[in-house]
This record gives C-alpha cells, structure tokens and sequence, in this order.
C-alpha cells in the first residue's frame, strides 16, 4: 500500500487534514475493536484507491520554537519513506522562509508533492493564496482543512500520482518482519539468528526506501526475514529514531506476513510498543510478541506469569497473541521465537472447510443464539470463510443488521476455541441471507 506523509511548519494546519482524511475509516475500525488508535498514522481511501496518511507533525518535539534543522528532518524522512507528499502551508501567515526551504527540498527530490494552501476558509482568501507560486510550483491547492473545503481536488490529483499495488508473486516466500522500537534489540535478534558474517554480506545498503531482508529456512520452512532496524544503522538518520522507526514498520508491516515485535522487558510494554502492535492488528498481520533482554529481568517463579498477564491487560481486547521471552545475548528461545512466528504463519493462511465450519458453529449458534432486537429472532444460517489473505468469515443470517459487535466477538472468540487462530485477528461479517 503507498504511504502519503503530510510535512510542513507547525500549526499551518497538518493534524486537522489528517483527522479530517481519516476519520470516517478510523470511526469503522474503532467501532470493531473498541481500541484506542495512534493519531499519527491512519488509513485513508479516495476514489477507491486506499493508502496510509502519516502525520510526520506529531513526532516533532517542541511544537512552536522548533529547529528548521528539525523540519529538514521531518522532511527528508518524508522523501525517503513516502510515495506522495502533502507540503501544506498556511495562507494566514503567507510564505516563510522555512516554508521555502522545503519548498527546495522537495522539489530536488523528484517525489511527487502536492502544495496545499491551509486555512483557505473563505473566497478572499482565494487571492492571498497567489504568493505561494514564489514557491516554484506550477499549481497550488488552497483548501479549508477545518471544513474540508478544496479537499478533494487535492486528493483527485493525489491518488492519480500514486503508483499501482505491485501484485505479488504466488511463489513468493512468506515475510516475517523484525520490528520495534530503537534499542529494542531487533539486530541483535537478527544477527543472533544468522550469524554476524552473513549479516554484513545481505547487508546491501541501498536505499532507505527498502528494508533488508535475509531469505532463511529453519524447520523446513523458507521465508524472509525483513529487518527494519538495519539500514537505519548504516544511515545518517540518528535523531528522531521514533518517527523514523515508526515509518519503517508501518511500510514492513504492510508488506509483510507476520511481524515479530520485540520490545526491552527492562522497559515495558509502552504506548510506542502498543502503536506498533495494533498496526499490524489493523492490516491484518500475523504477530508474535517478542520480550527481549530477559537475561537483565530478576526472576522468581511468578515473573513470567505476571509479564504476560501485564502485556495482555495491554493489548485487550486481542489477547490471542504468542508471547515469548527471548534473550539475544545468550540466545534463549531465539529458534523458539521464529517457530512460533511460522506457526502463526500457518495460522494466518489456515483454510477451514465449509462443512466443518458450519458442523462446529451452527451449535453454538443454536444455544446461543443472537439476542432478539426488538421482538425479533436474528437467525444464522450459513457460514463459510472468505478467501482473503487472512481469516475472515462471513455468517449469513435472516436480520444480519440486528447482530451486534458483542456476538460478533463471542464468535470470533468461538473461531479461536475451535480452530488455532492464534496470533492472527480475525474479521467476521454479517451477511443477508
Ligand atoms: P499542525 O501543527 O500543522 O498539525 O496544525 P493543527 O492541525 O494542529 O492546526 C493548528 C491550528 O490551525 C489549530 O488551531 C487549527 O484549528 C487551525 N486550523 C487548521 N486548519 C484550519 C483551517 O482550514 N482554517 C482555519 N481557520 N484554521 C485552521
Ligand atoms: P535495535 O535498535 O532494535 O536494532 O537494537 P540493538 O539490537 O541495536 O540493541 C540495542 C542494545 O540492546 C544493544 O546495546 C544490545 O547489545 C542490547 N541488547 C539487545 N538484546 C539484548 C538482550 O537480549 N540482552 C541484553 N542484556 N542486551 C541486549
């Protein structure tokens, strides 16, 4: 899926197009999973075209005295990871001259971007907006972020820039994506699995745009491994590691199988961590939880036990999620981790036939069947799994309309009694029968 980021000043107005482009797609996911969302990343689709927005403003510290240097930043992160670019300035406070320092930066980066003239709010405003061509673009487009107004002209043009989805290849292997926070530990789980030397000789430091991945077989099993933290290493990204490894999981999350998500135990299972988990829960992803530096954790009996009721407090209501605890240093469940990982590879692409799904569900259904909505009997008939890349079930019922997200859930958590669906979400529909 391509990534748009939105870059620009502070306050022109960049958090409030976000919000406005995501919300409606933001409003359905939260309604299934009832979880709080990063606000920096989300979904967006226009003219059926769908794509991620990311909010490079929110991972700029220090608000209105920020450092040009820092913008410079926000912005060639921006140029490295994005496929499109919104530029947005404000016509409220004309052209600055950061405004015109990227302005140079993206117009030598050959991406596409799109210059949008915030806070356009009224057709006087229309004229003032004329200043931003002595930014050297050959058009503008002035828009209200607050009311949406010019939107969508912006984003006619926008998605036509994007390129196509790249089909992938039936042949291809599965993609199992190392990824975390900085300092994690995510190259010393890599090089702890492959071994230093032929971590250097895959270490093809080409592009920030592509993470390294290592082609590796354990148990039988071929997949890639895609190493998010690697390149960033040899870059000259040092600051703002945050943002910068945020982008990169969400572009490996999006094109991978199964992420392995290591996190220091010595530092909990943070908002950050939490971000990148329900990222690959709303693409559908495959995740094993990694609790990495063990080794450093004073343990008694119980501390296991504890972490991992702390984790899945953390993740609720989608706690059918492996968790491992790994040391790099002294290997400890290292195999065991990329086992797991395969497992619920297996998980993910796991076909359940019709006649089984409906001799194990239609049961259930029947003694407990959905609660009546007023006076009426909602009854399932039928349920068959969809062919997508990961599971979803579609259960045809006479009132489809009248189940709620309650039984849905209770169903879903049905599926995982019946059938290991471990570390992999599930997605039920209700259909018309
Ligand atoms: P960011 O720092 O670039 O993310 O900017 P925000 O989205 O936080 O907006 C900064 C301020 O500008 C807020 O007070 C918004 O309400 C205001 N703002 C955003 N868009 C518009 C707009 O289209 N018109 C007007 N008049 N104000 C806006
Ligand atoms: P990355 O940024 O996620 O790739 O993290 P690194 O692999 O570079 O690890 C960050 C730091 O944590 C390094 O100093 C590692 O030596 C250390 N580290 C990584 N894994 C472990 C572990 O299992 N135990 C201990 N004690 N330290 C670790």
């Amino acid at each position: 899926m391509s990534i748009v980021a939105i870059v620009g000043r502070p306050n022109v107005g960049k958090s409030t197009l976000f919000n406005r482009m995501i919300q409606r797609r933001e409003a359905i996911v939260d309604s299934v999973s009832g979880v709080t969302r990063d606000r920096h990343y989300g979904k967006s689709d226009w003219n059926g075209k769908e794509f991620s927005l990311i909010d490079t403003g929110g991972y700029v510290k220090g608000s209105d005295d920020i450092f040009e240097a820092e913008i410079d930043k926000q912005v060639e992160l921006a140029i490295g990871e994005a496929d499109a670019i919104i530029f947005m300035v404000d016509v409220e406070s004309g052209v600055t001259g950061m405004d015109e320092e990227v302005a140079q930066l993206l117009r030598k980066s050959r991406k596409p971007f799109f210059l949008a003239v915030n806070k356009v709010d009224s057709a006087n405003r229309e004229n003032d907006a004329v200043e931003f061509y002595s930014l050297g673009v050959d058009k503008y487009y002035t828009l209200s972020s607050i009311n949406g107004s010019g939107t969508g002209d912006l984003l006619d043009d926008l998605v036509k820039s994007l390129p196509e989805e790249e089909e992938r290849e039936e042949e291809e292997v599965p993609r199992f994506a190392v990824v975390g926070r900085p300092n994690a530990g995510k190259s010393s789980f890599i090089n702890a699995l492959i071994g230093e030397d032929r971590y250097i000789v895959t270490d093809i430091a080409g592009t920030t745009r592509d993470s390294i991945d290592t082609r590796y077989n354990r148990f039988g099993f071929e997949f890639n491994l895609v190493d998010t933290a690697g390149i960033r290493k040899k870059s000259k990204v040092k600051e703002n590691l945050e943002f910068y490894s945020v982008m990169r999981s969400v572009r490996a999350i999006e094109h991978c199988d199964v992420i392995l998500l290591v996190f220091d135990a010595t530092r909990g299972f943070d908002g950050q961590v939490q971000n990148i988990f329900w990222l690959a829960e709303r693409n559908n992803k495959g995740v094993v939880i990694l609790a990495n530096k063990w080794d450093l954790v004073e343990k008694d009996n119980q501390t296991v036990k504890d972490f991992e009721k702390y984790i899945r407090k953390q993740i609720e209501p989608y706690t059918d999620v492996p968790i491992i605890f790994i040391s790099t240093i002294t290997k400890q469940r290292i195999y065991k981790a990329i086992e797991t990982a395969v497992e619920v590879y297996k998980n993910r692409t796991k076909r359940i036939k019709t006649s089984v799904l409906n001799e194990t569900m239609l049961p259930i259904m029947e003694a407990y069947p959905p609660p009546q909505h007023k006076g009426k009997y909602v009854k399932v008939k039928f349920c068959t799994q969809l062919p997508t890349p990961y599971p979803s079930f579609a259960f045809f019922a006479n009132l489809p309309q009248y189940v709620k997200e309650p039984y849905k859930r209770f169903l879903e958590n049905k599926l995982r009694d019946n059938f290991d669906f471990t570390g992999v979400p599930i997605t039920v529909y209700m259909r018309k029968k």
